[in-house]
């Protein structure tokens, strides 16, 4: 593979888990050029390459803006990713993760590029019967979005057999923490994630955090997550990219840390790095979560050659708490 500038392809650049894939594809030789529609993604966020404002459900720009850079090859973030909202309004997943990826591969298949790596999800294994879970566990997926997740997976594979479009999906669990330099990091609206809820909760952005349920069958009673730090993320999409230039056929990892920590036990880690106390509420538990995701990161570990670098828990913690008071200081 040659960098020197390569231009790759980021829908949803603008993003969390895009924008720090963008600046880490930048300091690798690439140049990412972020699609994205700014529905939920920050201007501000794209700084390591070009922005191209757009839908993925308008082809006509999509092929634009394909013919304007040339990418290499394209690495598929944009996605609606609310767990909730995709049980209430399931047409807009529908629509715009499906719809928007199926004008996404057609687009491809129009322009001659073979080669895209796949935000895909946990979600997509629903409630599994083995823990920890491999690539191998049956993907059983228990709200639209993580069953639109699935549909793109497949569609993938179609489009690799009939077209020769190779794809990795990468199957994430717990996304967090934020760029260590500070310059970006989590900025959901609304935000339901549970790091920088208990953040908000320290600055008094809400009064106090809910813990969702504290019955469920773990050791301390609530849910336990396997919490990968994004830059780590980052590198795992850039070594998925490398499979893919060095000529190998389609696949999907699962990209965690393999450990599991329950939501006191993040708690614990938040006040432990900031020394204050989070002020928090036991409230019931939030519909549709599993009690416990692990990840079985063994095929990642040994054909990728993924490793961790920023996942242990209190790593996590301080860059996100570094991110959140540069934000409220803003
Ligand atoms: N959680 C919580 N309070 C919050 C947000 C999340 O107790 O305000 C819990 C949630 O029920 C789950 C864990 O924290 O057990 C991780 O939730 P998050 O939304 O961060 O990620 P998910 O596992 O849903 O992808």
């Amino acid at each position: 593979m040659q960098p020197d500038k390569t231009p790759i392809l980021v829908t949803g650049g603008a993003g969390y888990i895009g924008s720090h894939t963008c600046k880490h594809l930048a300091t690798k030789g690439f140049t990412p050029v972020a699609f994205d529609n700014l529905s939920y993604g920050h201007k501000h966020a794209v700084k390591w390459g070009p922005l191209e404002v757009g839908d993925l459900n308008d082809k006509a720009r999509l092929l634009e803006v394909i013919n304007s850079h040339r990418p290499a090859a394209i690495i598929h973030f944009a996605a609606y990713s609310l767990v909730g909202e995709s049980v209430t309004n399931p047409g807009k997943y529908y629509a715009n993760n499906v719809g928007g990826t199926l004008n996404l591969l057609e687009a491809m298949r129009e322009t001659g590029i073979d080669k895209i790596v796949f935000s895909s999800t946990c979600a997509t294994y629903g409630i599994p019967e083995h823990l920890p879970i491999r690539e191998t566990t049956p993907q059983n997926p228990i709200n639209p979005y993580g069953k639109s997740k699935l549909m793109m997976e497949h569609m993938l594979a179609d489009f690799d057999t009939a077209h020769g479009i190779r794809s990795v999906a990468l199957r994430y669990f717990n996304a967090c923490g934020a760029d260590q330099d500070g310059e970006i990091g989590e900025e959901h609206e609304p935000e339901t994630h549970l790091i920088p809820n208990i953040l908000k909760s320290l600055t008094g952005d809400v009064p106090k955090l809910t813990v969702f349920g504290t019955d469920y069958d773990t050791p301390d009673g609530t849910c336990i997550r396997d919490y990968i730090h994004v830059e780590d993320l980052a590198h795992g999409h850039m070594l998925a990219l490398q499979h893919l230039f060095d000529g190998k056929p389609s696949d999907r990892y699962n990209l965690g840390t393999g450990e599991g920590f329950s939501v006191k036990q993040i708690i614990e880690a938040v006040e432990r790095v900031t020394g204050q106390i989070v002020p928090l509420e036991y409230g019931p538990r939030r519909p549709g979560d599993p009690p416990i995701l692990t990840s079985d990161v063994t095929k990642a570990r040994t054909r990728l050659k993924f490793e961790t670098s920023a996942s242990d828990v209190d790593t996590v913690v301080a860059s996100a708490w570094n991110f959140h008071k540069i934000q409220a200081g803003r």
